[in-house]
């Protein structure tokens, strides 16, 4: 049986002034899928993630995102996202768990909920002793953590990651990966982009590859690595 996507991307564009710098991109993502958006630098990966957590417009086609029209209801679809963006851009003067904390508080998380899963996130990417230090101190590294965290701690529907393991040291990549999956099989939807190709393969069932602003093939991430034609992209993609 076929369930609701969580995400449905219908024919998107977005242009920069006269520029059309994305394109033609339909795809679906469901609960359960770890989506890999794949694409070389500058290939329009971040834009249509702007779009889809509601930090920038659509100029045409749809993004629905657990049914709901992403730009007549921001409201609603943004409870459902969390939004981890390839530049920890957070407030300097907070403490990490201030930070997480004031996440958490939009979010309406529960107190003793949020309280344990802080713990055991911190615990897992190994910055629990840090968390009462002010995020000006803290290296790329941990303030890309720290988003995480505040990402994961309200259980999102559709978790959406910008390049997310760039940055980040092995171990952190690793536990991310396991997050990750747990989350999938929990039944939420995780959707991500890369510009490596060896990260969506270990990682993702589904996968859509964009080039130069167009979506080039989308679907189970087999048949898209089979499809000989796209050899020579998937070879940029190292
Ligand atoms: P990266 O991983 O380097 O961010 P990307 O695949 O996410 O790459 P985008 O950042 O979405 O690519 O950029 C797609 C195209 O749109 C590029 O040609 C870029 O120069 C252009 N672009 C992106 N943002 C703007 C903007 N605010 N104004 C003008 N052009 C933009």
């Amino acid at each position: 049986a076929r369930r609701d996507p969580v995400l449905e991307v219908s024919d998107y564009m977005k242009r920069y002034g006269a520029k059309i710098a994305v394109s033609g991109i339909s795809l679906e993502v469901e609960p359960g899928d770890i989506y890999g958006f794949i694409g070389h630098n500058g290939a329009g990966k971040t834009t249509l993630i702007r779009s889809i957590v509601g930090v920038q417009g659509v100029d045409a086609g749809t993004i629905r995102v657990g049914g709901i029209d992403v730009t007549t209801d921001p409201v609603a679809t943004k409870r459902l996202i969390s939004y981890v963006p390839d530049n920890p851009d957070i407030y300097e003067y907070m403490t990490g768990i201030s930070y997480i904390t004031y996440v958490a508080d939009i979010f309406g998380v529960p107190v003793d909920v949020r309280s344990e899963r802080i713990a055991d996130l911190a615990k897992r990417l190994e910055i629990t002793d840090a968390l009462g230090d002010a995020i000006s101190s803290y290296s790329h590294g941990m303030k890309q953590k720290v988003v995480l965290i505040s990402a994961l701690v309200h259980e999102p529907k559709l978790l959406v990651l910008d390049e997310p393991f760039v940055g980040l040291d092995p171990e952190a990549s690793f536990e991310l990966k396991k997050l990750l999956r747990e989350l999938a099989e929990r039944g939420s939807a995780v959707f991500f982009s890369s510009h490596v190709l060896e990260v969506v393969e270990k990682l993702c069932n589904k996968v859509a590859v964009i080039r130069q602003g167009k979506l080039l093939a989308s679907g189970p991430i087999d048949e898209v690595r089979g499809n000989e034609s796209l050899e020579e992209v998937f070879m940029e993609l190292v």
